[in-house]
């Protein structure tokens, strides 16, 4: 059979992708190998997000996408799809052996808004309705889906690819199918397809950031506003309630996320240095359950929280999620960036990386004559924007638990973010100022400066990053009286 693009992998960005070049009259060809719906990690959404989906609803008038692009319109339009609000990043600095307390400076806070109200906020994505939902608009839209299939051989030919793959249910004796493409797109995540195909260079131990995570659905997970309140403390609710965000509970080594969803439910994950997590995996010391079990206990705070609370499936790991591919694109193939590589969940990069890359293949592969030279930068781009990631991320972590520089290397991230997401706002798009301002030079050599000098730590840290990153502080993130409170970050959608 042959198509114009084979795409491997039908999660949110291999569909979308399909969605958009099927709707404008591509033959789009997706294979994957599981079956939707299926559980997937990964589910906390950003403005910068927003701001993408919204030009690539308008631009590829995809007037059903465009709901998705705010708490409100989603709940109006498909309430059936599983999703959470998200009003902002909210952090907490927790002590082992110690209830967590706050101070009225917020010592041992941080809450950045993104959005200024409840309908324009942000979301949490339920992966399992959301993939499927963009799977099956890909299908509506033409593309032809093979789910449950694994991919048998990928050949390169002279004018295109050939890929042949079978009914995973059956094995290799089952019937194959083989579908021929001058395109082939990589969507397959941590699945790699291409790379150990073409051979392409594994960057993983370059990268900075070395954390593993540990995961899982639940039930039951107390309020974590009213167990505040409870004790006297109002710190969790200002600008936003922190149960209508995604937390951040800093501990020692990491940090746990909380993101809640409808009817009871909640992704929990805790992110721990590679060496802990691989230790989890062996199980020579405990069992998963009991790792979790211990973990949660050392901190009265999170330990009351979950009191009561049950995991609804068994816990994930992965112990190493930093990972990086040297290419990200050549003749005639291509990777999303998520695919090409992945740094972390702080802060919650992946999903808006994903959907950058969406945006960039998608004008690339429906240009009238195609562009070589932006088909190889793109690519460049990502593995660079991969690295940038990784600088801005692994800061905070090199800093840990040292919370008062951990929320300054935070803010730096912010920064890059409100950047990148004021130019989204004028009309630029991640081709011509990268993901998370990336290819803005002086932005990123004054961070570059900051981050050496927090990590470096000394006197008057605050005041040294305030001054040298006035110019490029619109919102005033660092500016102390704000005293780690932000109402909004984010320009309005
Ligand atoms: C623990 C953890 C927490 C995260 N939290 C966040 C977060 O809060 N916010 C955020 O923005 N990002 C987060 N991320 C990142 C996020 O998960 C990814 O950015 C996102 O899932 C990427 O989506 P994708 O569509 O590119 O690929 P994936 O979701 O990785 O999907 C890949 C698809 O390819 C298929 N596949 C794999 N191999 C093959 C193969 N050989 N052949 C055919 N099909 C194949 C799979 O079945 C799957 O459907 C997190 C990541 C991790 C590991």
């Amino acid at each position: 059979m042959d198509c114009d693009a084979l795409i491997l992998g039908s999660s949110f960005s291999g569909s979308l992708l399909g969605w958009i070049l099927a709707a404008r009259g591509m033959r789009v060809f997706i294979v994957d190998r599981g079956r939707h719906p299926r559980f997937a990690i990964g589910e906390s959404s950003t403005p910068a997000a927003d701001l993408i989906l919204a030009d690539l609803a308008a631009r590829h008038r995809l007037p059903e996408l465009a709901p998705l692009t705010r708490w409100g319109s989603w709940q109006a339009t498909y309430p059936q799809l599983g999703c959470g609000k998200k009003r902002g990043f909210s952090y907490f600095h927790h002590r082992p052996g110690e209830a967590f307390r706050d101070t009225p400076d917020h010592a041992a806070s941080l809450l950045v808004a993104a959005s200024a109200t409840d309908a324009g906020s942000d979301t949490h994505w339920l992966r399992a309705d959301v993939d499927t939902f963009f799977c099956a608009s890909a299908a509506r839209a033409g593309a032809i889906v093979r789910e449950g299939c694994e991919v048998v051989e990928i050949e390169r030919r002279e004018r295109g690819w050939s890929v042949r793959f079978a009914d995973s249910s059956e094995g290799q004796s089952g019937a194959q199918e083989c579908v021929k493409a001058p395109f082939l797109i990589d969507a397959t995540g941590g699945g790699g397809a291409l790379a150990s195909v073409l051979g392409i260079k594994a960057l993983d131990d370059t990268l900075l950031t070395r954390c593993g995570a540990v995961y899982g659905h639940f039930r039951g997970v107390g309020s974590w506003d009213r167990l505040q309140e409870a004790t006297g403390n109002f710190s969790t609710t200002s600008p936003f309630r922190s149960d209508d965000a995604a937390q951040h509970h800093c501990i020692d080594g990491g940090w746990m996320w909380i993101l809640r969803f409808r009817d009871d439910l909640a992704s929990v994950g805790f992110v721990q240095p590679t060496d802990v997590c691989r230790r989890w995996m062996s199980g020579e010391s405990c069992s998963l359950d009991e790792a979790w079990r211990s973990m949660v206990s050392a901190y009265p705070s999170l330990a009351e929280l979950f009191d009561g609370s049950r995991a609804v499936r068994p816990l994930g790991l992965v112990p190493r999620m930093s990972r990086l591919w040297s290419r990200a694109s050549g003749e005639g193939f291509a990777m999303l960036p998520t695919t090409a590589g992945f740094v972390d969940p702080l802060h919650s990069t992946g999903i808006a990386h994903a959907l950058s890359g969406v945006q960039r293949l998608a004008d690339l592969l429906l240009a009238e004559s195609f562009d070589e030279v932006g088909w190889q930068a793109y690519g460049e781009a990502v593995v660079d924007e991969v690295t940038w990631i990784d600088q801005l991320v692994s800061a905070c972590y090199a800093v840990l638990p040292d919370f008062d520089r951990f929320r300054l290397a935070s803010t730096l991230f912010f920064l890059a973010t409100v950047q990148a997401e004021r130019g989204y706002g004028q009309g630029e798009t991640t081709t011509s100022q990268g993901f998370l301002a990336a290819r803005h030079a002086p932005l990123r050599a004054a961070l570059s400066a900051a981050r050496a000098d927090l990590v470096a730590g000394g006197e008057a840290l605050p005041d040294r990053l305030r001054d040298r990153l006035a110019p490029f502080d619109p919102v005033g993130l660092l500016v102390p009286a704000a005293r780690h409170r932000f109402a909004h970050t984010a320009v309005d959608k």
